[in-house]
């Protein structure tokens, strides 16, 4: 079965036909899905949709593009709901210096972040990590708390260099691939997962984002994995059903609350 590590089906693109699209996933061969908090409303709609399908799951954090509104009071509703027996991550949480590039902004994003971290290491659950124009500052901060991070995670959706992979894969934390590996321009993330060992990447769509090809442009949804593993299957040599089964083992190796 394929597992989905990062997906968005609160999100309003998916209410004309939410239920139908979900309750079709298992007969599609995805099997298990983390559904990723996007924004301080998603806390609850992940929770809910976790609660309603028994193979959706809860990851739940504040995004960087909301640390404006921190709060302890918010953080401590992140930390009570990591105690749900369907949350299995922290995410998604990071930095992301693309829209807002205020030095107060990042300045809250940084210790948002760290902050964040802290919570997945009290709780034992590993992260999910966004980040967007902030390569440096997210190397530097993952460096000086992986210590602290026995559970380990992913960086969603990778996106920066080779050598920076190598530091994040030395760590042990996983990469998240998602339908931009199969774009043609892609080429800097192609070589990214040939470099990197199967036994640490993981599949992700980030939809309803991100669509791959052939379906760029569309709506993106989990159905449209095997795109992915079949892209990253070419590049490394190697039958798409090897990379969906190691990724699924990897998922697991993760997400230690969800039960085999
Ligand atoms: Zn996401």
């Amino acid at each position: 079965m394929i597992f989905e590590t990062h997906a968005h089906y609160d999100d309003r693109a998916f209410d004309a036909d939410r239920d139908a699209l979900l309750s079709s996933m298992p007969e599609n061969g995805i099997g298990c899905i983390v559904n990723v908090c996007a924004d301080v409303e998603s806390l609850d709609t992940t929770i809910a949709l976790a609660k309603a399908y028994p193979y959706i799951y809860a990851a739940v954090g504040i995004h960087p593009e909301y640390a404006h509104r921190i709060t302890p009071d918010l953080l401590s509703e992140v930390a009570s709901l990591t105690k749900y027996e369907k949350t299995v991550a922290v995410g998604e949480i990071g930095l992301d210096y693309y829209w807002n590039k205020e030095e107060d902004h990042k300045q809250k994003q940084r210790e948002t972040l760290r902050a964040q971290l802290s919570i997945a290491g009290e709780t034992g659950l590993p992260f999910i990590i966004h980040s967007r124009d902030a390569a440096e500052d997210t190397l530097t901060i993952m460096k000086d708390t992986i210590k602290e991070l026995p559970a380990g995670g992913i960086m969603h959706c990778y996106s920066y260099s080779l050598e920076h992979a190598r530091e994040y894969l030395n760590m042990g934390i996983y990469l998240g691939i998602g339908g931009v590996v199969t774009y043609k321009n892609a080429q800097k993330l192609k070589d990214v997962v040939a470099y990197a060992p199967l036994s640490q990447l993981v599949l992700e769509t980030d939809c309803p984002y991100l669509t791959p090809v052939p379906y760029r442009g569309k709506r993106n949804s989990s159905l449209n994995l095997p795109f992915i593993a079949q892209e990253i299957a070419a590049i490394k040599g190697i039958p798409a059903e090897e990379v969906i089964r190691q990724t699924e083992e990897n998922a697991r190796n993760i997400f230690k609350k969800i039960r085999a």
